[in-house]
């Protein structure tokens, strides 16, 4: 799970579990321990039938998705022959909300880069020598700004938008409302949410290395660091979208400055196969489960290990399902599931694994 954040701000315990009505609050309570209980509740749901369903189930609990996975692919290389299977059910995304419930078809990757800007060797004073050679911030803030246009999207050539595979738009409003975004702030970027936050790239410097205003004083800065979180679209690989922001940022350095790159890390991003049996599958119990059609969702977020379980079996179908709904606030303060939402992501999985032995027939 994530950290709690301030734990002061919480309404109970962060891990002592509260239930309210319909609610049960507690990190990872949605994101992503009911994940786990909704594969081990359906397996038992399953067993507790007693019929034999002439399938295997392998389940397994990654507990690195929150830190990027960074042992998964060594893990795959030694053990993946254990994992191997026709379809891998990934209970880690979302719903559109407590009533519909979602099926991921794509996630956005990742890239991470600290980007050191330089302009002179040490610092020295500001009024003595500003006005004619430039302060590393100075740089920074230009380079940074070179990135975006001016209605807030990409501008950074060779980083790519991808193909919508969904019809489903979440509505501004709502998308809004879920963001916090202060009255009179306006939104960026051109096209449906969905075009903007989940098919499009998106930049966010997330750190800067440079004096806090407490320490600050009236010199020329010599270098500044800035890290980087990229987003990038489905259908570009990391190592590309990385390729254009170390080419964009090298090209657009002001007055000369120098730039170095440290890669931090990396995530691919993952284009489900809609159409694919599995995922039919996956739709009828989801529906069946929730009583309602499924929506299938683009996320703009990623989850690392899902891209390295598509290169490992390029032959399973990867389906991604969520327990959390619009009220979850994942990651955030007070945290919650609903377990009305809970119940029915069991009965649908437990569902599709019921009719999963009908692969190669009509499942409808
Ligand atoms: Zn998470």
């Amino acid at each position: 799970v994530q950290p709690t954040g301030d734990e002061g701000k919480w309404t109970g315990k962060p891990f002592e579990p509260r239930r309210d009505g319909d609610r049960l609050y507690a990190r990872g309570a949605a994101d992503d321990k009911a994940g786990v209980v909704a594969h081990l509740a359906a397996v038992r749901a399953l067993l507790a039938a007693g019929t034999d369903l002439g399938i295997g189930v392998t389940v397994f609990i990654e507990g690195e998705e929150e830190i990027g996975s960074p042992t998964f692919g060594l893990f795959l290389d030694q053990y993946g022959d254990r994992l191997a299977g026709d379809a891998i059910v990934v209970a880690d995304s979302g719903n559109v909300d407590g009533v519909t419930p979602g099926q991921t078809v794509s996630l956005r990757g990742i890239v991470v880069l600290d980007v050191t800007v330089a302009t002179l060797r040490t610092l020295v004073h500001s009024g003595g020598f500003g006005g004619v050679v430039p302060d590393a911030m100075m740089a920074t803030a230009i380079l940074i700004a070179s990135m975006y246009h001016e209605d807030g999207s990409v501008a950074v050539a060779g980083l790519t938008r991808g193909e919508p595979l969904t019809d489903f738009v979440k509505d501004e409003a709502a998308f809004r409302s879920q963001s916090t975004v202060l009255d009179g702030v306006e939104s960026i970027g051109r096209g449906t949410t969905t075009e903007r936050n989940a098919y499009s790239p998106s930049i966010t410097v997330t750190g800067i290395d440079a004096p806090s205003t407490a320490r600050a004083s009236n010199v020329l800065l010599p270098s500044v660091t800035f890290r980087i979180a990229a987003r990038v679209a489905p259908g570009q690989t990391s190592a590309d979208a990385t390729e254009a922001l170390e080419r964009h940022l090298a090209s657009h350095a002001p007055f000369g400055a120098h730039v170095r790159f440290d890669a931090v890390a990396g995530g691919e991003p993952f284009a489900a196969n809609a159409d694919g049996w599995a995922a039919k599958l996956m739709t009828d119990a989801l529906a069946t489960g929730w009583d309602a059609e499924p929506a299938h969702l683009a996320q703009g977020g990623s989850i690392p290990f899902v891209p390295l379980l598509s290169a490992a079996y390029p032959d399973a179908e990867i389906l991604l399902t969520g327990v959390g709904d619009d009220r979850s606030r994942a990651h955030g303060i007070d945290e919650s599931l609903s377990l009305s939402v809970l119940r029915k992501a069991i009965t649908a999985e437990t569902m599709f694994l019921a009719t999963m032995n009908r692969r190669g027939t009509d499942a409808r």
